[in-house]
């Protein structure tokens, strides 16, 4: 059998969780964690005792690799959370899931979090009614996005859209998929985010540094 050696899948297998990054490909049996559950390298089958610290690292780095974001930006977010009212490790899951490239995943819009990023880049969504290409953007309560009615044929959205249409959207958004629109409806919580990570982990994490 020929060695599999996909850079993006090692992702998951060093977390030992699913973070859906490789679209379609996630809930098929060619997924790789379903395959090799146990971390990537010649070590891997031994997975060693982690420190406290070494949880917390993992814990902040499921989260990052799950919603693709970068360092400097996952810190914003705690930091913002900080400032916040609410629950830290709430707030900061609330503006990741707010983020338009996810909501443009979470319409399924985009295979994976990858890929509706670069679909918001090349500008095919608005958001009441206004271009954004800002995959970073924060939507709010009662934002309506939708993809631009010139991308409508859009074959990466078509055939996306078609791909996801038993994908149910979150609780929190109302989606059409007739329209390629989607509606904030409420704010996001923790429990709307399908991973397994021990969010408070990720704040002990900062509140260190
Ligand atoms: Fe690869 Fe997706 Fe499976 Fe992760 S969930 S191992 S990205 S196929």
């Amino acid at each position: 059998m020929a060695r599999y050696t996909d850079a993006v899948c090692k992702k998951c297998r060093r977390e030992g969780v699913k973070l859906f990054l490789k679209g379609s490909r996630c809930n098929s049996n060619k997924c790789a964690i379903d395959r090799r559950s146990y971390a990537p390298g010649q070590h891997g089958k031994n997975r060693s005792k982690l420190s406290e610290y070494g949880l917390q690292l993992r814990a902040k780095q499921r989260a990052k690799t799950y919603y693709r974001v970068s360092e400097s930006q996952f810190r914003k977010y705690y930091e913002e959370a900080m400032r916040q009212t609410g629950v830290t490790s709430d707030v900061i899951f609330e503006q990741l899931e707010l983020r338009l490239d996810n909501i443009a995943y979470r319409m399924g819009i985009g295979a994976s979090r990858a890929e509706a990023r670069q679909l918001v880049s090349y500008e095919m969504l608005e958001v009441n009614g206004r271009k954004v290409n800002i995959p970073s953007y924060i939507c709010k309560v009662g934002d309506v996005i939708k993809v631009r009615d010139s991308k409508k044929e859009n074959k990466a959205i078509v055939m996306n859209l078609e791909n996801n249409k038993l994908k149910a959207a979150p609780e929190w958004m109302e989606l059409s998929k007739d329209r390629m629109e989607a509606k904030v409806l409420r704010k996001p919580v923790r429990d709307d985010v399908d991973l397994e990570v021990q969010e408070s982990l990720i704040v002990e994490l900062y509140s260190k540094n």
